[in-house]
């Protein structure tokens, strides 16, 4: 593992299993420098224990830089449950990964990502209270953390087309959605309400027949969502997808979506650059939904004031974009030294493992 391409000084990795209910999968902590390492479990298929590993790494490192620059003080973590083929995960299984957030001591805090919902962070809630994204009471933070996710990518869509295409205003524009999931839904319903035309592509058709019939969408195959003649892309499915292959052939000129990890190696933001294609590195503009986990679980904000902060991503990529001009550099690129910056600074003051900070 310390050889591995995504092994970035992790703090630890932990394995576990559970015989009784058939639970396997990864917890990696990267660090807990600034807090308690929060970051979401994903409950996903992989091809073998080795992709399973790679995603908790690159996953885990991102909270990191995530937590960083969106001012959080919490660390990065995230855990993986590897799913079996035609099998959904179940109640005793996610009891069971309660016990292992629990069994380490509040230095990972867990909540949803993708194949995880509210109701199953509420069975983990069972096991542990190092969790977060469970339903909101009054108008208190919590619950699913997709919405403000979504108002979050918007929020950063508005200052890319600023800084590319002179525009606050998405009306007219021609916007690719790549995925139709929590995010991507409640991200094309922001859009149509300002007038986008919306292009999407979706692996599971009813989600897109959906987007056809509240969106007016255009649906298109999910090999050429990438490459279609849109002003914008907005990838909102899995990672990866900016790479060697796909770069050359993409026409939009900004890229401005939800998902994690889009870019499959560092120097895939370069060539988007190169390429004058304005890419809003993922973690910054898809900070919303952690945003509101760390009010819930840290007591540090209501709904109101979790909505105010999300929207503060569009300042903070506007910034990035500036500098990144200014100094000819690949946004991506300052957005990581900015967070670097921020995990050499700021030392965690307090036990890693604290809960309820008011
Ligand atoms: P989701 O599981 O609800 O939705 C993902 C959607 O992508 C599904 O509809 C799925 O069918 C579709 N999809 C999968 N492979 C595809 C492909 N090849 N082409 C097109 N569509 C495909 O997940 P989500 O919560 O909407 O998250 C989407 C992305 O955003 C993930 O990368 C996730 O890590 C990231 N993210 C989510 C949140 C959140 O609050 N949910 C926060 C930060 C980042």
């Amino acid at each position: 593992m310390f050889d591995s391409r995504s092994f970035d000084a992790h703090e630890s990795v932990t394995y576990f299993s559970d015989v009784a209910s058939g639970l396997r999968g990864i917890v990696a902590i990267h660090s807990t420098q600034l807090g308690p390492a929060l970051g979401g479990c994903r409950a996903w298929f992989y091809d073998n224990d080795e992709a399973a590993l790679q995603d908790a790494l690159r996953l885990s490192r991102g909270m990191s830089y995530k937590n960083a620059v969106a001012g959080l003080p919490l660390g990065g973590g995230k855990a993986v449950i590897i799913r079996q083929p035609g099998h959904v995960v179940t109640e005793a299984q996610f009891e069971a990964f309660g016990r292992v957030v629990e069994n380490l001591n509040g230095r990972y805090v867990t909540a949803e990502d993708v194949g995880v919902s509210v109701k199953d962070m509420s069975c983990v809630a069972r096991s542990t209270s190092y969790v977060s994204g469970l339903p909101s009471r009054g108008n208190s933070a919590g619950g699913d953390p997709s919405p403000k996710t979504a108002y979050g990518v918007y929020c950063g869509m508005l200052a890319a087309i600023q800084a590319r295409l002179l525009t606050r205003n998405v009306q007219g524009l021609r916007i690719a959605v790549q995925g139709l999931g929590s995010v991507g839904r409640h991200l094309c319903e922001r859009l149509h309400a300002d007038g986008a035309q919306l292009v999407v592509a979706d692996i599971n058709r009813a989600a897109c027949e959906m987007a056809r019939e509240k969106f007016g969408a255009e649906i298109v195959p999910v090999e050429e969502i990438l490459f279609r003649d849109v002003d914008v892309i907005a990838p909102c499915a899995l990672g990866g997808i900016l790479n060697e292959q796909s770069i050359p052939k993409i026409r939009a000129t900004v890229i401005a979506g939800g998902a994690n990890n889009q870019l499959a190696t560092p120097e895939d933001g370069l060539s988007l650059h190169q390429r004058h294609i304005l890419y809003a590195p993922d973690y910054v503009i898809n900070a919303g939904g952690i945003i509101c986990a760390a009010a819930e679980y840290l007591h540090t904000g209501n709904e109101a004031e979790v909505w105010e902060r999300v929207a503060r991503i569009e300042q903070t990529l506007a910034e990035i974009f500036r500098e990144s001009a200014a100094k000819n550099t690949p946004p991506h690129q300052v957005a990581d030294a900015l967070a670097l910056q921020r995990l050499a600074q700021e030392p965690h003051a307090g036990p890693s493992t604290m809960k309820g900070v008011a």
